[in-house]
């Protein structure tokens, strides 16, 4: 429910409006705004809903009380009107403003990270990928180079002046990461650890969030209401495909049609990930492209400097020719739709 303040209502307005929604034992929050409006995130019981109604219409100061149709209620449109810019260290991720993250699924060396954080840069791109920590399907697969990548991954960041985003596993680990990174992944097997997304949110720093591969549009976004609930608003969603129909051809369905549903129900920023959502590299530049004109707000793509001898994802991962090539192409097509790469 979302109480609407009179252009100039007073303070004490407001919180004869928090008060009464205390009194009901539901939490009010202040949003700021052209005009204040007070929210009640939390369900609202369906036999206090309408006498609460009622009694908040009818508050001095009070323009009018809408209720927040969709489960999600922080992560809805219908609850803050205006589209999410998340900025970390200058760079803008949101609407008007296309962002590439891009480099390999896994961090493996010094020299393998700096070499590809060199192309990532030179591509045009502020903001470089790479997974220390990594969720294998098997344990014996490669797991990541852990805390040691972490630090490959801020050396080289600092070096060349680049923003970094990492996967984190579990809630003990997010002080750990957040020591060396500027935004948080949240892979998509993760998207429903609910610890993990509140101590996420209780970090303070920017959260990526994918969608679980079984994951619906709802679920997905009462995960991002768990970290905005915990008073971080900076949660960027990542559409990186749903389990396939199809077994053998691609290793995700990528769902470009979540792309326009998320932006009209969500004011969080969307952006799109064919490398896994496809699994298989020469799909990755279609699918890229047409992410662009579905309206995303940018893309994470894997590349390696030579995916063949990749320790993870090496099918999926783009060579850098490819990688230039396919960046020269995105900021064609972003400039076709009036939106800056940053
Ligand atoms: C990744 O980004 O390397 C990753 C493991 O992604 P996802 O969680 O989408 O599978
Ligand atoms: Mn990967």
């Amino acid at each position: 429910m979302i109480v609407l303040m009179q252009f100039g209502a007073t303070s004490e307005q407001v919180q004869a409006v928090c008060d009464v929604i205390a009194e009901h034992k539901l939490e009010p929050l202040v949003l700021p705004g052209d005009r204040t409006a007070v929210g009640i995130p939390s369900a609202i019981p369906a036999e206090v809903r309408e006498n609460l109604e009622t009694i908040l219409g009818g508050l001095p100061g009070v323009s009018k009380v809408t209720q927040v149709s969709r489960p999600y209620k922080l992560a809805s449109l219908e609850w803050q009107h205006v589209h999410t810019t998340v900025e970390v260290k200058g760079v803008k991720i949101g609407p008007g403003h296309f962002v590439v993250m891009g480099g390999p699924c896994s961090i493996e060396s010094y020299e393998q990270f700096a070499e590809a954080a060199a192309i990532v840069k030179e591509a045009g791109c502020s903001i470089v990928r790479g997974g220390a920590f990594k969720p294998r399907t098997s344990p014996y697969a490669f797991q990541g180079l852990a805390e040691k990548g972490l630090q490959i991954m801020k050396q080289v960041a600092d070096e060349q002046g680049l923003v970094t985003i990492t996967e984190v596993m579990s809630g003990d680990m997010v002080r750990l990461v957040a020591q060396y990174v500027d935004i948080l992944q949240i892979g998509a097997r993760s998207m429903q650890n609910f610890p993990l997304l509140i101590e996420a949110g209780r970090s303070g720093k920017p959260v990526f969030l994918k969608r679980g591969p079984s994951a619906t549009i709802d679920e997905f976004l009462l995960a991002a209401e768990y970290v905005l609930h915990q008073g971080n608003p900076n949660v960027i969603l990542c559409e990186r495909g749903i389990i396939p129909l199809e077994r053998g051809y691609t290793r995700n369905t990528l769902d470009l049609g979540s792309v326009p549903v998320l932006k009209e129900y969500s004011h969080l920023p969307v952006i799109v990930d064919p490398s896994h959502g496809t699994g298989v590299a020469r799909y990755v530049a279609p699918l890229a492209k047409a992410a662009v004109m579905a309206g995303a707000d940018g893309l994470m793509i894997e590349m390696h400097p030579n995916p063949k001898v990749a320790l993870s994802d090496s099918s999926q991962a783009l060579t850098p020719e490819q990688f230039m090539a396919l960046m020269s192409d995105i900021k064609k097509l972003a400039e076709f739709n009036g939106v800056r790469l940053n």
